[in-house]
């Protein structure tokens, strides 16, 4: 997880309130997940210190790793592609990690 810090004082990161509202540990200015802006398949979450923070989405990073592995497998073995094939799959399950350490579930299709 990527902790999200405080951009008005840089000097902290947000922390949950009883309320649901998250407030920084230095400024004390507060902060609604509505107004987070993340990009397309980046989730926020809570780490077990209750602090704010973003991950890649389970099914994007299972989508990534099904994409390196194909990559992997159809690349000719010591190129640059068999190469960043492996890069891409290793930060792919890198991400798949973080984001189930941060309790966020496992894609439901690919379960079944
Ligand atoms: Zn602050």
């Amino acid at each position: 997880m990527t902790t999200i810090i405080c951009a008005l004082c840089a000097g902290a990161p947000f922390s949950v309130l009883p309320s649901g509202l998250f407030e920084c540990g230095s400024c004390r200015e507060l902060l609604h997940t509505q107004d987070l802006v993340l990009d397309p398949g980046v989730v926020w979450c809570v780490n077990q210190h209750g602090q704010l923070g973003y991950v890649t989405d389970t099914a994007e990073s299972l989508a990534g790793l099904r994409d390196a592995l194909i990559d992997s497998a159809q690349a000719e073995a010591g190129t640059y592609d068999e190469r960043d094939a492996r890069y891409r799959f290793d930060s792919a399950v890198s991400d798949l990690r973080a984001a189930l350490r941060a309790g966020l579930p496992f894609p439901a299709e690919a379960a079944a």
